[in-house]
């Protein structure tokens, strides 16, 4: 089964997949997106993409033609329709195709896309590694918060971090580390887990969210509160967290070893919370088409 895409009310091969010239989302990045991976032939934690969705378009006036309810509909039937037991499902709803003028059109429909591709996931050799990190100064938007498809300074961001030969670039605003250019920070300092506040500059990550919420039940202490760059520079551990990355060991920061240069126990261990999230939430042994909702 090749990737697919449904767009606008069609299924079609994401190689035949189309939209207008006059796109919004194509002009002026008028849109706001999702990434939810498929795990064993199903998503994992849809409901909380489809309401960070759901919240994104709203907070930029995009009236969704469908309920969050119908998008899991179509999510869960390109799942079965692609047949991919490990995949990812990336959704983009804009604000429509309409002549070229800044403010919004009248009467436009939004698009809808969902496109459903294999996914490779990261080698584990990579993770048991872990990898390198370089920090930038954080140059986006004051609304981090919404997923928008302005992904401008976080594209250039992880291109200079790409050619420097690092993973991923972690953005420094005001002396402060706010987020990966794709991913939460996280970092154990003085034994403690941190995580930057979601907000202005931080996205609300759901691995993020899943995380914090494994490690404190097996009692990992866990604050959300702010990391100023030295700190992050004297950090016994860092990782970054995203959808496709899952739990991501940070080794080298900006060119100098993270404590030993090695992933720590801190990071394995929310590593090992998070797979056993993932064994719960979608089992191998259950079909897709019987089983219920995320929760
Ligand atoms: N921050 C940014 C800027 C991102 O692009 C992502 C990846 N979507 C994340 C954080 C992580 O979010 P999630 O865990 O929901 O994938």
């Amino acid at each position: 089964m090749p990737n697919i895409a449904f767009v606008n009310g069609k299924w079609m091969p994401l190689a035949a997949a189309r939209v207008s010239v006059e796109d919004r989302g194509f002009q002026f990045g008028d849109g706001v997106y999702e990434l939810i991976r498929v795990y064993n032939g199903q998503p994992f934690h849809l409901r909380p993409h489809l309401a960070r969705l759901a919240e994104s378009a709203r907070q930029i006036g995009i009236s969704s033609t469908h309920s969050i309810k119908q998008l899991e509909r179509i999510a869960l039937a390109g799942c079965l329709r692609s047949g991919y037991r490990s995949a990812k499902i990336y959704i983009q709803v804009t604000r429509g195709a309409a002549a070229r003028i800044h403010h919004f059109p009248m009467q436009v429909k939004p698009t809808l896309v969902m496109t459903f591709r294999r996914l490779t996931p990261i080698a584990p050799e990579v993770r048991a590694r872990g990898v390198s990190a370089m920090t930038s100064v954080d140059h986006r938007w004051d609304h981090c918060n919404i997923k928008s498809l302005n992904l401008l300074p976080n594209v250039m961001a992880r291109e200079e971090a790409i050619r420097a030969g690092h993973a991923e670039t972690l953005f420094i605003r005001e002396g402060l580390v706010t987020e990966g250019a794709g991913s939460n920070v996280f970092a154990v300092i003085g034994g403690t887990v941190v995580t930057p506040p979601e907000g202005a500059a931080v996205l609300s990550g759901i691995t993020r969210e899943v995380v914090i919420s494994v490690g404190r039940k097996r009692g990992i202490e866990v604050t959300e509160s702010d990391i100023p760059l030295d700190q992050l520079r004297g950090a016994d551990e860092i990782f970054l967290t995203g959808t496709t990355i899952e739990v991501l060991p940070v080794v080298w920061l900006d060119g100098k070893k993270v404590a030993n240069g090695r992933p720590g126990p801190i990071t394995k261990q929310l590593y090992t919370a998070f797979l056993e999230e993932i064994a719960i939430k979608n089992p191998t042994s259950s079909p897709p088409s019987q089983r219920g909702e995320n929760p």
